[in-house]
Order: C-alpha cells, then structure tokens, then sequence
C-alpha cells in the first residue's frame, strides 16, 4: 500500500505555490488531519480503545505496507497521506498508554505532554547553541540543577554559583540513558589518562598512547552481570573494547556480589589493569534491584576510582520520602544517569547525566570557531550530540505539573502496586514469584502447584529437564497473551539462585502506569492460567512434564 489517492480523485501537483501553503496554512479542523488531531486530543486514553495493538497483524505483512523504496515523484494531499497513516502506521502500533501494558518502562503520559510537545515543535530549537535557542539554554540547566540537587542535594550558594556558569556544567541532557551512560564513562576514560607531562591527553593521542604512557595493561569497567547492555555499547565506542566491560555475580537478591567484586579488583590490580568506572545499579532494567550504593561508595574511595551510578529506570525514586533511602549513597557517585522518558513521564527522548563535581564535563569539551565559542554558555560544547531537540522544556513542565509531592504519589503507588501483585502471585498457588519488587518491578512464572512441589523434591538433573520445559510454557503463554492484545507482559531470563544453574524464562511486570488497577492485575493472572489450559501447546508441554515427575 502507498498513500497515493485513487486514479478518479484529484492529485497533489509540485509546483511553488502549493509548497508555500505547506509552510503557511494549517490544516482546518474538518480535512482528515484536523479531525484526528482533535480526537487524539480529546480521547487520549480511547485512541486506540482498549486494546495493545488495535488488530494483531504479522509484521512481515506489515512490512509489505513499507516495501517500496521508491521516494514518491509527486506529492500526496495531507490528508490522503493521514489516511495511509491511519491504517498503516497508527493502526498497528503498540498502545504503550494502556493500563494492561505493564511489560516495559515505557508507558502512559500525562495528557498536557501532547498540547506542549507541540509547542516545543513549533518553536524548533536547537540547544546545541543559544544562538539557536536562547532561554531554552538557561531552562535546560535548571533543569540539570533540579535533578542535580535531587541527587546531591547542594545548598542554594552551590547552584547560584554554578548552575549558569559559562565554564562547567552540572550534568548533559540528551536522548536517552545509552546516550547519558556513554558520557558519563567517556568523562571516566578521559580523568583516568589525563594530560601531563609528556602526554596531551587520551583525547587528543588515543587509547593505545595513553597505556603505554601511563604504563598499564589495560582498564576495566566493573559492573554486575545485571547490567545494561549500553555499557557494552559505550566500552566500544570509546576504544576501549567490550571486554573491559568485567561482570560481577550478583547475590540471590541480583545484587552485585561485593565480595566478588573485591577479588576482581584484587585481580586485576594484579595484571596492570586500572579500573575506569565502577558501576551502581539504582534499578537493574530485568529486576529492578539496587546495588548496595553506599558500600560501592566505599570501595571506590578506598581504590580511588571513579564511581557512575545507572539509576536511568530507579533514579526518581529519590521523589519518594519514604523509598528513597533504597538509594542510600548514590549522592556520593561522581555521575548519576537518569531516564525522564521512563518513571518521569515525559516522551521519548530525555535522558540525563548528572556529576557530582561541576568540572567534570569539561574533560569532553569541544570548541568551534563558528559555534560554541570558549566561554560561552551554549550547550553543545559538551554533550555528545550536536543538535538537539528542547526536550528539556517538557522534563521542566513535568517537574512544575507534577511537582515532587506528586512524582512522590506516583513512585509510592508504583512500588505499592508491585508488593500487592507479588502478594497476589505468591497467595494464587499456580504461579511462582521469582523476583521479589524492591521498586516497582517484578518477575514470575506460571507453575501449577503440583509442579512447583515436585521441583523441590526431584534431583538436579530432572529439575533442569522440568525447568526447561517450564521455560518453554512460559514463552508460549507470553505470546499467546500478546497475540490476544488486551495485556502485555514482557519476558526475560535468569539464573535464580534457588535453581542453581538452571537458567529459567520469567515473565517480567513493571508497574508505573498509576491506571493499572489490581483488577487489570488479577485478570492477567487469569489470562495466563486459561492460556495455559486452552492452549494446544502449553497442554503438550504440560503432559510432558506430568510424565517427567512420574518417571
Ligand atoms: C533503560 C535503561 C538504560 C538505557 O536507557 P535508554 O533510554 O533506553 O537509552 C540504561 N540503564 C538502565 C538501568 C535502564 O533501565
């Protein structure tokens, strides 16, 4: 399908003056995109009623609607363009928003986001520089000096001093927690080679000069096995290679083992090798636990290296009075990444890294003669990203909207949420919670009750069989459910400790959507147990292990 009209209706012919109205007359609230701006508007929550995706459709038969690539020769009328979007595009995207979609961070958003994200489009900044954006720039920084304050909580003398300074920089705003976890350890590289005496610096004379210059084998970036893989990402654009990146075994909490981590640091010391970053977790993505910050904290003064903190999921915990001394130490990490696209609710696209130390950003500066000028206040010249949307604008509007009382309101219900269901799952007999909640994230799998006694009591090696084949049943009820659109669970993989070994399949529930009700809960549950009844092959896979006990 293309969006081109039928042969008897009028065709959009390129010429100058129809290119003009393009840029100078909107779209009457009666053409087919003036209706559904206004619907979308007014109905948010009922776009897409109340379904996942609004029909379950094959994606290789949805990539024949995107096949050609051919850029169309003629132009499209805007709303014959609407409508191929309508049925194409719209139609078969995922209802983040639902109140039963609780299997990923992303989700619903305030209703006040659309009417100012469309503000933000309309005035088309750029922050890279203030030529480009101008009180954009100074919003953006207080924005990095709110949420530097709610990490480091400074007195107001120390964000009068620094929060506008043209030389520093309290934080990066920037796309997202990939993009916030690679500054913060290019930063990290860049302090641990720095210029001296003989040596300009890994910036300016590379990786391969700086070890030799400063005598070492080699760095590491220690982190548990929990980690995200954007750091796997960031220790290969940085040049220093994906297996400096050393993971840690987590204890049965998925906490990082901190006596493991003592010993790898012993090790490595041993061979020359110089650790670049430690890494926190404040909300692992899989389970959402928190590394015991404040021990971390500990070990890097003893070692003296640096300490980055990975709160993009957990960071806004720290809204919470109540919750977030689970946090306890993450004021004493040198840099802290925080997601505003996940618990902050604000769209895609805002990530940020916060540092401790206001002239820590200045080991990644860059000048330019035309654009970000020595001195000057523009944003570009130390982020990773050149151009840059005012997304900040939108993190601003949530934090005044919402307010800390209210984020606090929504953390606590989270977390709230999440104890309940785990309750639920633990009192409902057929299924088996795997991941107990510390914030508002959880794991489980359906086991009917028959099968989770004979796990404990059947040897190791019919317990892997069992557990393979458990695995199986819960990809297959994960499928089942989101082919049928009304809930979507995610899934994952672990290693639980009271398996050990057995590497098991979970479903995974992240509770941040304040609209999911424990009723919505309650029924994902039923869902899953008649999925696994109805169903052709979760009944093979069940007979099978009913054979695998009797034998
Ligand atoms: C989501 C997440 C990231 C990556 O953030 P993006 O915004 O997806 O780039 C990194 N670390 C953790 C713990 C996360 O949850």
């Amino acid at each position: 399908m293309t969006p081109v009209p039928d042969s008897d209706q009028k065709h959009a012919v390129a010429n100058l003056s129809n290119l003009y109205r393009i840029f100078t007359v909107q779209e009457s609230p009666d053409t087919t995109l003036g209706k559904i701006d206004q619907e979308i508007s007014q109905n948010l929550v009922g776009f897409l009623g109340n379904r996942i995706v609004a029909t379950e459709k094959d994606l290789a038969l949805i990539e024949q609607d995107f096949s050609s690539p051919q850029i169309p020769e003629q132009p499209t009328f805007v709303s014959d363009y609407t409508e191929f979007l309508m049925d194409t595009l719209v139609a078969q995207s995922v209802h983040t928003a639902s109140p039963g979609f609780v299997g990923h961070m992303t989700t619903a958003l305030p209703s006040f986001m659309l009417p100012l994200s469309r503000i933000m489009t309309a005035l088309n900044q750029n922050l890279v520089k203030i030529e480009t954006s101008k009180a954009f720039t100074p919003m953006e920084r207080q924005v990095l000096g709110m949420l530097h304050a709610l990490i480091y909580n400074n007195d107001d003398t120390y964000y009068q001093t620094w929060m506008h300074n043209a030389d520093s920089a309290l934080g990066a705003f920037c796309s997202g927690g990939t993009l916030a976890n690679i500054t913060a350890l290019w930063v990290a590289r860049n302090k641990l080679f720095p210029a001296c005496e003989g040596f300009r610096g890994i910036a300016r004379e590379g990786f391969h000069k700086a070890l030799k210059h400063y005598n070492c084998e080699g760095v590491a970036v220690l982190i548990s096995k929990r980690g995200h893989y954007s750091f796997g990402k960031a220790a290969d654009v940085l040049g220093i290679g994906r297996d400096s990146i050393v993971a840690i075994p987590t204890d049965s909490d998925n906490k990082i083992d901190i006596d493991q981590l003592l010993s790898t640091i012993k090790q490595l010391k041993q061979q020359g090798i110089k650790i670049l970053s430690l890494v926190g977790i404040a909300g692992t993505t899989e389970t959402g636990n928190v590394d015991p910050l404040d021990r971390l904290a500990d070990i890097a003064a003893d070692e003296g290296c640096y300490l980055h903190v990975d709160a993009a999921w957990g960071g806004p915990t720290l809204f919470s009075s109540t919750n977030k001394q689970l946090l306890k130490g993450i004021e004493r990490a040198d840099s802290v990444t925080i997601d505003a696209h996940k618990q902050m609710y604000v769209p895609m696209g805002a990530g940020m890294v916060l540092f401790k130390n206001p002239a820590s950003l200045a080991s990644i500066e860059h000048h330019a003669e035309y654009i970000l000028r020595k001195g000057s206040k523009d944003l570009g010249s130390h982020t990773l990203e050149g151009s840059r949307p005012g997304t900040a604008m939108l993190v601003h509007s949530a934090l005044n909207i919402i307010g800390r009382k209210g984020y606090e309101l929504l953390i606590d219900k989270g977390i709230a949420t999440a104890s309940n269901f785990a309750d639920l799952i633990e009192a409902s007999g057929d299924f088996e919670l795997i991941t107990r909640p510390e914030l508002n994230l959880l794991t489980y799998r359906y086991v009917p009750k028959r099968i989770q006694q004979a796990l404990k009591s059947v040897d190791t090696e019919k317990r892997a069989s069992i557990n393979s084949e458990l695995n199986k049943l819960t990809k297959q009820i994960q499928k089942s459910q989101r082919a049928s659109g009304i809930s979507f669970v995610s899934r994952t993989r672990l290693t639980p400790t009271r398996y050990s070994g057995d590497t098991i399949t979970v479903f995974r529930v992240v509770l941040a959507n304040p609209l999911t009700t424990p009723e919505i809960l309650t029924e994902i549950l039923k869902e899953q147990k008649q999925i696994a009844i109805d169903d052709e092959l979760t009944t093979e896979i069940l007979a099978r292990i009913e054979q695998l006990i009797a034998t």
